[in-house]
């Protein structure tokens, strides 16, 4: 008995991130109408099935598509700019907010689907935007592109370094309801939305309730980010704004925090039991000097069994849109500030950006994992590459994070649908991408009066 697919990919290791971690050797996945159908020994899907297409890499490694949970899409043209510029506050007040409100839709797309090509081209097959002024443009360039994601419109109601501009809530609320019902479960459930409270303190009391309260009539989740620093805790141990979140009904929404800095434990305890999501972000840490690496809880949070997944963030805060590199940071960063060599590491960073990120966005039903009845997002990579040997397979996700890097990746899987095919984009011409990305660049920068500015001269 033989059925038809579309799609079987064979792999020399297939890592299934089902919940016995298995590596299958000389596995394959098999897909059709968008789903996974079968995971299993080559041989044995190559007897049951009758693909339409054959993808087969016996030096190949085979894995659920990376997730990055916290992005900015439509920051993408501003790459440069923020080069060794200041501290976060004076790189918001004199370049992201201009540039925010500054471009227009049709510019938000091009940045956008530009920042969805790098990130395919590396294998990440979902992300999550934290927020954007042009939700639309977002939206529509993911769609386009093939990509899988979460958007959702900024929402700040008090001004401050990181609003260029503030609405009121009910405004606020107005555009963030649109936004769901507009693309929340668009493109076949490819893309969804949220609603989102941008930073502690640049939302009120009464947006925080408003948007609890739309988030639970329209049954969907919250995007946002959170700092604590360690001298933010009252006499009682306790972050204030995570107390005062707890209190508005905000952590009881699903929602997704990046970056989360350093909390008290108790706070660490209080993410845990509601579910909140986090995301690691080390690169705009890093780039920025922002102490995440330093004094941040992340690896509490993960031994409290908090869903924490990695975003690469903003391309011009993080200067690259690679999760394997990201995953790099995540297993061994924190191994360098707390003197522990077993703290992290590869296996923990790449549940980090597959199951683990899938947990943090809800989203672990369809995405995260290789496993029968889920969405077919694959990431091939070739080992066959210099720094993945000798022997590539022999510990594939050790090689992968710990020596790799997204340029091993070969072929990517969205929805059932190829959008990498031996290295090349499937769903735009990557010249006419680039071109039409710094002409678009070239213009804004020259009406916002905005330029790269390398340290050493030119000449
Ligand atoms: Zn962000």
């Amino acid at each position: 008995m033989t059925a038809p697919v579309d799609l079987l990919v064979r792999a020399g290791a297939v890592a299934t991130m089902n919940p016995e971690r298995e590596i299958l050797r000389d596995g394959a996945v098999a897909v059709a109408r968008g789903r996974i159908v079968a995971v299993g020994k080559a041989r044995e899907l190559s007897a049951e099935f009758v693909p339409a297409r054959v993808i087969d890499r016996p030096d190949g490694l085979l894995t659920p598509g990376l997730i990055d949970g916290h992005n900015h899409p439509h920051d993408y043209l501003l790459r440069g700019v923020l080069d060794d510029v200041g501290d976060v506050r004076e790189r918001a007040v004199k370049y992201v907010g201009p540039f925010d409100y500054g471009i227009t839709p049709e510019e938000a797309y091009v940045s956008a689907r530009a920042n969805f090509a790098e990130m395919l081209l590396n294998g990440t097959t979902c992300f999550c935007d934290a927020a954007s002024p042009d939700t639309d443009a977002i939206a529509q360039a993911a769609v386009d592109i093939g990509i899988r994601g979460i958007v959702a419109r900024q929402s700040s109601d008090v001004a401050g370094p990181f609003q260029a501009k503030t609405f009121g809530a009910d405004e606020i609320v107005d555009r963030a309801v649109s936004t769901v019902e507009r693309w929340n479960g668009a493109a076949d459930g490819r893309i969804r939305a949220r609603l989102a409270l941008d930073f502690p303190l640049s939302v009120t009391d009464d947006l925080c309730t408003a948007v609890v309260g739309q988030a639970e009539a329209l049954g969907v989740g919250i995007v946002g980010h959170f700092h604590g620093l360690p001298g933010d805790p009252r006499a009682d141990g306790r972050n204030p704004q995570v107390q005062r979140y707890e209190s508005l009904g905000v952590l009881s929404r699903q929602p997704v925090f990046a970056h989360i800095g350093w909390l008290p434990e108790e706070d660490v305890a209080v993410f845990a039991r509601n579910g909140v999501g986090a995301v690691h972000c080390p690169t705009p840490a890093m780039f920025g000097g922002v102490g995440t690496i330093a004094h941040g809880c992340i690896p509490e949070l993960v031994d409290a069994g908090v869903a924490v997944g990695l975003g690469a963030d903003a391309a011009c805060i993080s200067r690259f849109l690679d999760l394997v590199r990201v995953m790099y940071l995540a297993a061994c960063a924190h191994r360098d500030a707390r003197e522990d060599p077993l703290v992290i590491g590869a296996h923990k960073a790449f549940e980090m950006a597959t199951i683990d990120g899938a947990r943090a966005l809800s989203w672990q039903d369809e995405i995260g994992s290789l496993e029968p009845g889920k969405r077919a997002d694959l990431v091939l990579f070739d080992t066959t590459g210099p720094e993945w040997q000798p022997n590539g397979l022999a510990s594939p996700i050790a090689n992968l994070v710990y020596s790799a890097s997204g340029r091993s990746v070969h072929t990517v899987v969205v929805d059932g649908r190829v959008v990498v095919d031996a290295g090349n984009l499937t769903t735009a011409d990557p010249a006419a991408l680039v071109a039409e990305t710094n002409r678009t660049t070239d213009e804004v920068f020259a009406r916002l009066g905005f330029a790269v500015r390398p340290k050493w001269p030119v000449r």
